[in-house]
């Protein structure tokens, strides 16, 4: 869900947009899918997310204006969905983290990254009490922190930001949302990777419900994640 270009599939962009869609489309290298990710009535109409959904209602419509020209009238938006939770704790704490994050641009070197962390670690620990890891900043905060140690091959500390964010993830993308799938193989992947293999194959038929409908199983992700669980399995059966 993060923007790297635009590519054009036209028989794609007859799908409207909804902030609470019944399909998701996943991508399998240049190839668009679409799956659905609920049960839909004869004759009702096939919606996705034209955008990102962590943001309060205000910038989504914001963002749909600029880049899309309408208003989006979904439940979502009429009820402000979430909203309070998103932009829960002190405002000008998460104003901060909402700028640090914002500035973050690709990090390259490990230079880079040890910079970002640097400022995140700092920054989490300052607002300690103070932000809800349900804030959509934080949350996105965490994210970072995550992908930094990871880069940084720090991967305690990742685990440690990646499980804080399982909670939020289900908050904000419950039911069979890609971005939940592959957020709980990521964090399986790192338990894992550090011997945790009960909970790991747990996080992983987590993420295996979730994925064998937002990207179904003949994707090359569920390939991948398939081939974990069944490694975590064999240990485990000879534990
Ligand atoms: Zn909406």
């Amino acid at each position: 869900m993060q923007d790297v270009g635009v590519g054009l599939y036209p028989s794609m962009s007859l799908l409207n947009h909804s902030c609470a869609p019944n399909c998701v489309i996943v991508f399998e290298g240049y190839q668009l899918l679409l799956r659905s990710v609920r049960e839909i009535q004869i004759g009702e109409e096939l919606t996705i997310s034209y955008i990102e959904s962590l943001m309060p209602t205000s910038e989504r419509q914001k963002q749909l204006m600029r880049q899309y020209c309408f208003e989006c009238d979904c439940v979502f938006c009429q009820n402000q969905e979430k909203d309070a939770e998103k932009l829960g704790g002190e405002e000008h704490a998460w104003k901060e983290v909402k700028d640090a994050v914002n500035e973050v641009r690709y990090p390259k070197s490990k230079e880079e990254w040890e910079q970002v962390l640097a400022r995140f670690q700092n920054l989490l620990s300052r607002n300690t009490g103070r932000l809800p890891d349900t804030n959509i900043y934080q949350l996105k905060m965490l994210d970072c922190a995550m992908d930094a140690c990871i880069n940084l091959e720090s991967w305690e500390e990742a685990l440690s930001y990646g499980s804080r964010t399982l909670g939020p993830y289900s908050l904000y993308y419950p039911g069979f949302h890609p971005l939940r799938a592959v957020q709980l193989m990521r964090v399986g992947k790192l338990q894992y990777s550090q011997d945790m293999f009960p909970r790991a194959l747990e996080t992983l038929k987590q993420a295996y419900n979730i994925m064998k409908v937002t990207h179904g199983t003949d994707h090359s992700l569920m390939q991948a994640l398939m081939e974990i669980k069944e490694q975590c399995e064999a240990i485990m059966r000879i534990q």
